[in-house]
């Protein structure tokens, strides 16, 4: 019977201290939330920016509302391809670089819909170990023989890589930034290789973009790799850009290839009109109020030296994604409910997200924080972790 079947393995997972709870937020998301009627410091968004409850984002999100309504109705294919989700396209080409730029839902449905509709049988994928799911299942989901290299090493990548049959694509697929760790890919070698092997390259930068390099446009602009290096970027809008869904952005042959063969781009509804309205105001906020990239760097190198000056065990990572490494899933299960139990909110990541033994704290910075928010999380820290802190 599938009941008791279920029935087991969610007993299982709760003997793990594996079991995932939901929190029922009751409020917009600043540093701050509002949880069981108690306001609570949070460092678990992804809202990197801090936009995701700005005025000029609501207010576009309200006006294009008025104006389109709330559901786009339709696929993009049918009618549900709205002059803002072209307008939206447009912005993301231009400021990646790219040709064109392809809006999806989800990130998780733009990944299965790149390596799925793009590779099958015959071909080749090669992905970091580390990546994220929806990259992982999309190679799975493709057909094509996948293999996984280890965590940001280039001599296994390669390794494999000259083994591979002379027929079928090639394809290496990363987290730029690697969303459990905060570590970011080495790119531009990852290019060279691609290049050296006959291979194409895919970034997943949803943890990049609008947070790294100079304007904005994330890790390929952070590395200042062009399309013909990078040709596959794909970047997610629920985090960095304070709003919903994910783009690809590549060629025009890239692109049209997306459109005629990606089922997770072809069989699904349109991001909402007013979504596109409000990433939108989200891109002009990376040009005027540049201040907060600022403010997220000076705050992660803030972290970072108070951290490691208290002898904290924080993973190696200049992002905003600082996690601080536990062990075992009850001991990381313990310091988050601690830590909820004074105030502040920060996710305990247990398997099967990390590999067994890795349980970690996810501690993510965002430019709404002050470096008082980082204090105050420290000496919580240091209180429940006294040996740490000595
Ligand atoms: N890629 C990475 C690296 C992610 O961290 C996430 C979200 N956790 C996704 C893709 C999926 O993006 P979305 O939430 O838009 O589905």
């Amino acid at each position: 019977m599938l009941e008791t079947t279920l029935q087991r393995r969610l007993e299982e997972r709760r003997s793990l201290s594996r079991y995932r709870q939901r929190r029922e937020i009751q409020s917009a998301q600043t540093s701050r939330l509002s949880l069981n009627g108690r306001e609570f410091l949070q460092f678990c968004s992804n809202d990197y920016l801090g936009i995701a409850n700005h005025p000029k984002l609501i207010q576009a999100m309200q006006d294009a509302a008025a104006q389109f309504g709330v559901g786009s109705g339709a696929s993009h294919l049918v009618c549900g391809h709205s002059s803002l989700h072209h307008q939206l396209e447009n912005r993301l080409a231009d400021i990646t670089g790219r040709e064109r730029a392809l809006l999806f839902s989800t990130g998780y449905m733009a990944n299965l819909g790149v390596i799925a509709g793009l590779l099958g049988k015959g071909d080749q994928v090669l992905e970091d170990r580390l990546n994220h799911a929806s990259l992982l299942d999309g190679g799975l989901l493709s057909g094509a023989r996948f293999q996984r290299f280890q965590h940001n090493n280039l001599e296994d990548l390669e390794r494999r890589l000259m083994t591979l049959p002379e027929q079928g694509e090639r394809l290496i697929v990363v987290d730029a930034v690697f969303s459990m760790d905060g570590d970011m890919a080495p790119l531009p070698e990852l290019a060279k290789l691609a290049q050296r092997y006959d291979a194409s390259l895919m970034a997943d930068d949803a943890h990049g973009f609008g947070v790294l390099g100079n304007t904005g446009a994330g890790s390929a602009e952070f590395f200042g790799l062009s399309q013909r290096e990078l040709p596959i970027l794909m970047g997610t809008l629920g985090k960095g850009l304070g709003s919903y869904g994910a783009f690809v952005a590549g060629s025009e042959t890239l692109i049209e290839s997306l459109i005629q063969f990606a089922r997770p781009y072809i069989y699904t509804t349109a991001m909402p009109p007013a979504v596109a309205a409000a990433t939108l105001a989200g891109l002009d906020l990376l040009q005027t109020e540049a201040w907060r990239r600022e403010h997220l760097q000076s705050l992660i190198g803030y972290f970072k030296a108070q951290a490691a000056s208290l002898g904290f065990n924080v993973m190696p990572s200049d992002t905003a994604i600082q996690p601080l490494m536990v062990g075992g899933e009850a001991e990381a299960m313990a310091i988050s409910a601690e830590l909820e139990r004074r105030g502040i909110l920060v996710t305990a990541i247990r398997p099967p997200t990390v590999p067994v033994g890795s349980s970690r704290l996810r501690i993510t910075l965002s430019a709404a924080h002050s470096t008082a928010d980082i204090d105050q999380l420290l000496a919580a820290l240091c209180e429940i972790l006294p040996e740490a802190g000595a």
